[in-house]
């Protein structure tokens, strides 16, 4: 383990004895205080600052997150905090809150501020899961260690479909635990059926090879949603996205769009740059925040890698 993964578990652990500790009383845990927890338990590893001069406070407002390399590369995120909602077998998580309002004002601030739309899932404990398993050879039904991690996931917005993600199977397939994010450790992503052709050499090799730190965590992601598109059999377009501001790592990126009504390489991928936006130099620098970037962001964490 590094340091940032000995840091994000124990948040998460933070986070689940919250939640076991709410369970056992009979209270109905929320999102915006376990996302206190996960920062206040993983600082000072994990960075964050909130804006000074806030929006008026809005309930559910996301945080901008930046995993940041000693080199100045970087992936950023928008992150909108989602609990598990348990009923017998079936899993829900009001991702289409308020008629889908909050779900499109994610996308925009995703787009506005060149970051991936990401949801982190905060899914109660074990008991709270009920039978449902991990689906790790090592899952036990009592206490099992994996299940336990994955109480603090993160989901590319991409594949948070209410009508697609109703129980733990499709849950865990579409979403990966935020602690073993820098983990990847898979030899190759999972698909890359149409999209082969239009690969340019340093993206092939990106998703070709083990990644670590920053590109990791990209990869982590972008592997989710190629392991969902493998399931998808439309013809789609397939012309080259050109991103076409700078510090990009990819500028050219495969249109494929699959049944998710965008080109998701480029929606995941231009979060990754080679150096970071001006406020993450700031809040590094020490220097106190203003305005927020965009409407309805909490404030921003910094995750460095070593
Ligand atoms: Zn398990």
């Amino acid at each position: 383990m590094t340091g940032i993964d000995a840091a994000l578990a124990g948040g998460r652990t933070a986070c689940l004895e919250h939640m076991a500790a709410c369970e056992a009383a009979g209270l109905q845990w929320t999102e915006e205080p376990v996302t206190e927890i996960l920062l206040s338990r993983t600082s000072p590893r994990v960075r964050f600052a909130t804006f000074t001069r806030k929006q008026e406070a809005k309930v559910g407002a996301d945080w901008l997150w930046w995993w940041v390399a000693p080199s100045g590369e970087s992936f950023g995120m928008i992150v909108q905090a989602k609990r598990l909602y348990v009923d017998k077998a079936k899993w829900s998580f009001k991702f289409n809150h308020n008629s889908g309002e909050q779900r499109r004002a994610l996308f925009d601030a995703a787009a506005a501020l060149d970051v991936a739309p990401v949801y982190s899932l905060y899914l109660g404990t074990q008991h709270y899961r009920g039978a449902a398993t991990c689906g790790a050879e090592s899952h036990n039904s009592e206490d099992c260690a994996n299940c336990a991690t994955l109480a603090v996931s993160l989901m590319p917005a991409l594949l948070a479909d209410s009508h697609l993600v109703v129980d733990a199977e499709s849950t865990y397939q579409r979403s990966v635990a935020l602690e073993t994010a820098f983990d990847n450790a898979e030899e190759q992503s999972a698909w890359l059926g149409a999209i082969s052709a239009d690969l340019t050499d340093d993206l092939s090799a990106f998703l070709h090879m083990p990644q670590v730190g920053v590109r990791a965590i990209a990869r982590t992601l972008v592997d989710r949603v190629l392991d969902v598109r493998q399931g998808q059999f439309s013809k789609s377009v397939k012309e080259m996205v050109q991103l076409d501001q700078t510090g990009r790592v990819f500028s050219d990126l495969p249109g494929d769009y699959g049944h998710f009504g965008a080109p998701y390489m480029s929606l995941m991928l231009r979060g990754l740059v080679r150096s970071p936006p001006d406020y993450v130099v700031s809040i590094i620098a020490g220097d106190t925040l203003g305005e927020p970037p965009a409407d309805n962001i909490a404030g921003v964490v910094i995750v460095r890698s070593s």
